[in-house]
């Protein structure tokens, strides 16, 4: 494998030996003005810019102390000059400097994420736009609740969720159709709800229309989307129409209700369905009357935990949850996602969702999200029709790396050019089939570099969001133009969404950072190219490493690195165990392991855990790694999984010339390694 290879840019290639390729120089990083720039964009691991955040926070204190007192600079001032010489005023500015002090020593044990030390988890440095315009936003306190209490923040996170949409390929125009629409969550859990309960509402709309219009005496309305009568259509085809194809049905049946009957019969029509939909009935009533087997959600085995607590708390209950086999790669398997559709479809067991992930939380892998959407496109012509929905809360944000400016995707060759091997064809792909999924879930508060909390939901859609607020769908008094759709109103976004009350200091924290570094790859796609840059180097280094330790130790990067996200196992020369080796590991990883009580400072650098279960271990691929490794696959299933070393390289400053953070930590490792391997 060379560098650049025009091929696929696999990290790691099983098909060719050797599996590491010899390399070259270090890899080059931008030199484009920019890199300066990220000088300024983070307070820097030892403070280094504390003036400039200094005067930033106190220059919005400042402005907002100004608000307050030419709000009605008539008014006197209720709390006198005086004041502060009472008792009382006293006692409680004592109590409130003891109480921040306490918090103050106590946040002193927080992770040092701001550390080019800490490479573990999925955090890092803050973004200085970001935090500067909450705390900015926080001292007016918006809720983006509603318009009223919002302000000028909605509007801001309206164009948050825009920005996030254009960003994965959504088309966000006022003449689009569909239309795309976003905002933000408290994370990527609750954006994962809103996802399913967004699916559920449309997948399960077409079976409450039919109903209506039954009830109605519409049953022999021929309908374009069903491609036959109402009556005709069974539960089962009802409950394969896709999500467009399921609007559209609503808005044929809407007007054939006008066409017989006028503007009262659409209003009632439309009445009536709205009282048949699962959001009124509920599931029990609803599988009850039609019956409709349990409908299932397929993730991939790798799915975050976020999955299961959605389907317990939209009660369609966690055994409805399907998983899909991963390959070695930790990517969903899309030939067993076809066989799993294929009995689904036999057991007439409707598919509310495939969800496919972009960005593993434990290795940071990417589904093939092309993929899916293909096999969403061939099931729909074949009758078994399911939403795509893509949880990118991790990966989200790399869509930047393949958008130029003027938003159209770059070439996978020329985002391939400032790197050794990213990005991966499967890489590629996923990231540009990321426009045809149905909704996505994006965290900024994860690779956004965004203080949390800071979710966020955007759908290909805007209709399906309008289906979770019931109370004006249409517009019916429109004279002989017939009934309206009414749109999604940004100004009451808390009908549409899960939360209530909701900070209007997150969207002010998103979307100065977006506007400081746009999404594309000229802006925030640079900050992650340095992200990439270090993985890549890392990733060459334990090659490197490897070559050192050959005949005392065997390294193995056991995943392919999609991303920022690298795995290594390392196994003393001689073990056949599994159970010896992560015995070894176990004992590597507790010197870099953060815990509650133990002091980050007595940490030389941190590091993550993670495992791969031992099935996994045992396919194809994962026999390789073993084999790399010199362990005894029969040794596998009694050790249940295989423990890795996780680092997340998300630090901007990895690869400093004067500090060389991560040459040092390789050092470390090495000489870890070297101990380790010395007691046994
Ligand atoms: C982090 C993560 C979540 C959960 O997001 P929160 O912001 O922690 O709620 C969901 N899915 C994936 C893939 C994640 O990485």
């Amino acid at each position: 494998m060379s560098a650049n290879d025009p091929g696929d840019h696999s990290m790691t290639d099983r098909h060719r030996a050797p599996r590491y390729a010899a390399t070259g120089a270090i890899p080059r990083v931008p030199a484009d003005g920019l890199d300066g720039a990220f000088k300024a964009a983070f307070l820097g691991p030892v403070a280094e810019n504390a003036e400039l955040v200094e005067r930033l926070i106190v220059d919005a204190l400042r402005d907002h102390v100004y608000w307050r007192r030419n709000f009605h600079p008539e008014d006197p001032p209720v709390i006198g000059t005086g004041a502060k010489n009472e008792e009382g005023y006293q006692k409680f500015v004592a109590r409130t400097e003891h109480v921040l002090r306490r918090l103050a020593a106590d946040l002193k044990g927080s992770a040092p994420w701001f550390s080019p030390r800490y490479i573990g988890h999925m955090a890092s440095d803050l973004l200085i736009p970001g935090v500067v315009a909450r705390i900015l936003a926080t001292l007016y306190n918006p809720n983006n609740v509603s318009a009223d209490a919002g302000g000028a923040m909605l509007a801001v996170e309206t164009e948050v969720g825009a920005q996030l949409a254009r960003m994965v390929g959504f088309d966000t125009r006022a003449s689009a159709s569909p239309r795309a629409w976003g905002h933000l969550t408290s994370g990527g859990t609750v954006a994962n709800y809103e996802g399913l309960r967004q699916i559920r509402a449309v997948r399960l709309l077409p079976v409450a229309l039919a109903k209506a219009a039954r009830d109605l005496g519409l049953g022999t309305v021929t309908s374009e989307m069903l491609g036959s009568t109402v009556e005709a259509a069974s539960t089962w085809r009802l409950l394969n129409l896709g999500v467009s194809a399921s609007l559209r049905f609503r808005s044929e049946l809407v007007a054939a209700a006008f066409h017989v009957g006028g503007a009262p019969l659409a209003r009632e029509f439309h009445q009536a369905s709205e009282k048949a939909r699962v959001e009124q009935v509920g599931l029990f009533d609803f599988a009850r009357e039609h019956g409709v087997e349990p409908p299932v959600v397929l993730v991939p085995h790798s799915a975050h935990y976020s999955w299961a607590k959605a389907m317990r708390l939209l009660g369609l209950g966690t055994n409805n949850l399907l998983a899909v086999d991963t390959d070695a790669h930790m990517r969903m398997d899309v030939d067993h996602l076809s066989a799993l559709l294929d009995e689904l479809a036999e057991a007439k067991r409707p598919v509310l969702a495939v969800v496919g992930v972009l960005g593993t939380t434990e290795f940071g892998t990417l589904d093939p999200i092309d993929r899916i959407v293909e096999v969403r496109e061939i099931r729909h012509a074949a009758g078994q029709a399911f939403a795509v929905h893509v949880d990118a809360a991790w990966g989200g944000y790399l869509a930047t790396l393949v958008r130029e400016p003027d938003g159209s995707f770059a070439a996978r060759e020329s985002v391939g050019e400032s790197f050794r091997y990213f990005p991966s064809t499967n890489v590629y792909n996923a990231l540009v089939g990321l426009s045809q999924a149905d909704s996505i879930t994006i965290d900024p508060h994860k690779l956004g570099f965004i203080p949390y909390p800071a979710g966020a939901f955007v759908t290909r859609d805007r209709r399906v969001a309008g289906l979770l607020d019931a109370t004006a769908a249409y517009v019916f008094d429109n004279g002989d133009a017939g009934p309206v759709e009414v749109e999604v109103h940004d100004a009451d976004l808390g009908r549409y969404v899960l939360e209530g009350s909701k900070p209007g200091s997150s969207a002010a924290s998103v979307f100065a950072t977006h506007e400081v570094l746009p999404l594309d790859r000229e802006g925030f796609g640079l900050l992650l190219s340095r992200t990439l840059h270090s993985s890549e180097w890392l990733f060459d280094e334990l090659h490197r490493l490897s070559d050192r330790l050959k005949g005392i130790a065997r390294l193995q990067v056991p995943i392919e690195p999609d991303c920022n996200v690298v795995c290594l196992i390392v196994n003393p020369e001689g073990n056949s165990s599994a159970s010896e080796m992560n015995a070894f590991m176990r004992e590597l990883v507790e010197g870099m392991r953060l815990r509650p009580g133990k002091s980050a400072r007595d940490l030389e650098f941190m590091g993550s855990f993670t495992s791969i279960p031992a099935d996994r271990m045992l396919s194809q691929d994962g026999l390789c790694v073993l084999d790399t490794l010199g362990i005894e696959s029969d040794t596998v299933p009694a050790a249940g999984s295989i423990f890795v070393l996780r680092h997340t390289l998300m630090n901007p400053w990895l690869l400093n010339e004067t500090s060389r953070p991560l040459a040092r930590y390789i050092e470390f490792l090495e000489r870890r390694i070297q101990s380790l391997l010395h007691q046994a």
